[in-house]
């Protein structure tokens, strides 16, 4: 399997090649050249494997460049119960009937992007080696990226991670998460500012082109086509849980901020699995939703941008998206780029033709968008109805799931935190404090290890320079 680029470079890639890279050269996204096809006899024999195996099968089809032996012992460290929890990794939890949650946030911090960080990790360290090269990711983090990279790097041969934070701004249990980690790999660089100083610093740093070649610099961030890869397989591990023969059709909601986890579902439908729908939910940042309804989809401004009790859906633009745009435009890479460069660049929207608009059915999607008000609501609902915690983000799902339910189509939520990561609101709809795993108990009393610098790139780069010199 070779990848190509949404913009049109279509210079044949593997695997391996794109493992370690963000953008491709034109600006585009990777996709694979086309999406292998699952037929029955494939699923029959999908159906019942183990989460690891299942994870194997899906990732050799677009894997050519890592032998097989390889693959499956990388998936098979990286899948295990120990770090998620249950021998299902992903098990349902039924709230009432033709609703279900499907757990994705029993990894190491408690929030989906394990799933595929934690594969990212393994895959990071074999390609290292392999390849006889080091890399130091540079990320700026909120919270949940952060904290999910550091987490899969952590120990890792090759890699050094630099995590910019904004200073005093993350909750305690989000720094804990972070900050108690004493691995020597592991960088955490306090900045004093907000989170867009530390975006800012990771561009100047990632701009100057000759320190980014010089000293290997790289990110982890959601446009990595591995990470999306990963995502597939809960797709597919979810429906063969759901269901009990594979005539059988399940629709998905997905909390969506990047486009990332929904586009995954996107890609396994691509696949053949039987998807009904696949359901956008947003919450007051509502670019996504407002597409879906409209065709237009509109970038939005800093000012505009909400800072929501579901943080990680405040997204101004959602930077899988244009991988969706490219396959429902039947991968025209001119339109494309016309639409997201030319357009997204000078007016800060596109609007879709009709006829272009009208194919969105096709691929399943509908969306919705829910509020504050609609979480608490959710939160304390499902609780009381169902005897289920959930957190903000999968809160947004479980509102906008309700709204969409086909009769006879079981619909599965995906629960993409805990809700010990968003406690304020928990006590907020509750009157009490979210259950804390017991891994996870008193953390935020242990020994921190971060240092803090002003929001100064070029602080940034000595400290890395510095840490490269010392190893
Ligand atoms: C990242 C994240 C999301 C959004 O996922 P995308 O892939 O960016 O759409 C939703 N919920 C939680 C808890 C997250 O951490």
């Amino acid at each position: 399997m070779k990848y190509l680029s949404t913009r049109g470079d279509a210079t044949p890639r593997g695997f391996s090649e794109i493992l370690l890279e963000g953008l491709a050269p034109d600006g585009g996204l990777y996709l694979p050249t086309q999406y292998p096809k699952v037929d029955a006899g494939t699923l029959a024999r999908w159906r019942g494997l183990a989460y690891a195996d299942l994870a194997f099968e899906i990732l050799s089809l677009y894997i050519a460049d890592i032998p097989a032996d390889d693959l499956r012992s990388l998936v098979r460290k990286t899948y295990t119960e120990e770090v998620f929890g249950t021998r299902e990794i992903v098990p349902l939890k039924p709230l009432e009937p033709g609703l279900v949650l499907e757990a994705l946030s029993n990894g190491p911090t408690l929030a989906f992007k394990d799933m595929a960080m934690q594969l990212l990790g393994n895959l990071f360290e074999y390609e290292l080696a392999r390849r006889g090269q080091e890399l130091n990711i540079l990320g700026a983090t909120s919270g949940d990226t952060g904290s999910a990279a550091e987490h899969a790097m952590r120990g890792k041969k090759g890699v050094r991670v630099f995590m910019l934070s904004p200073h005093g701004r993350m909750s305690p249990f989000q720094q804990a998460q972070m900050f108690s980690l004493q691995d020597d790999n592991i960088h955490n660089i306090a900045i004093e500012g907000v989170f867009d100083d530390c975006q800012d610093i990771v561009k100047a740093v990632s701009n100057d082109l000759e320190f980014k070649r010089h000293w290997r610099i790289g990110t982890v961030n959601s446009i990595n086509w591995a990470r999306l890869l990963a995502q597939v397989v809960y797709y597919f591990a979810g429906y063969f849980q759901a269901t009990q023969s594979n005539d059988e059709r399940v629709s998905f909601t997905v909390p969506s901020g990047n486009f990332g986890n929904i586009c995954a579902g996107h890609v396994a439908r691509m696949m053949g699995l039987p998807i009904a729908q696949l359901v956008c939910a947003t919450n007051e940042n509502d670019v996504l939703d407002e597409f879906f309804r409209t065709g237009t989809y509109r970038v939005r401004k800093g000012a505009e941008t909400h800072e929501t009790s579901s943080p990680s859906m405040d997204i101004s633009k959602a930077s899988n998206f244009e991988r969706f745009i490219f396959d429902l435009l039947g991968r025209d890479a001119a339109r494309t780029q016309q639409l997201f460069k030319d357009d997204v660049d000078s007016k800060g929207y596109f609007t879709l033709t009709p006829e272009e608009f009208a194919r969105v059915a096709e691929f399943g999607f509908v969306s919705g968008r829910s509020t504050h008000a609609d979480r608490v609501a959710t939160i304390r609902d499902t609780f009381e109805r169902c005897g289920v915690m959930i957190d903000t983000h999968t809160a947004d799902g479980v509102k906008v799931a309700r709204e969409r339910l086909q009769s006879g189509t079981p619909m599965i939520v995906l629960e993409t935190a805990l809700p010990v990561k968003f406690a304020a609101t928990i006590v907020e709809a509750l009157g009490r404090e979210p259950e804390r795993p017991a891994a996870h108990v008193g953390i935020e009393a242990l020994p921190k290890r971060f240092m803090v610098l002003p929001a100064d790139a070029e602080k940034v780069k000595a400290v890395i320079e510095l840490e490269c010199a010392v190893d």
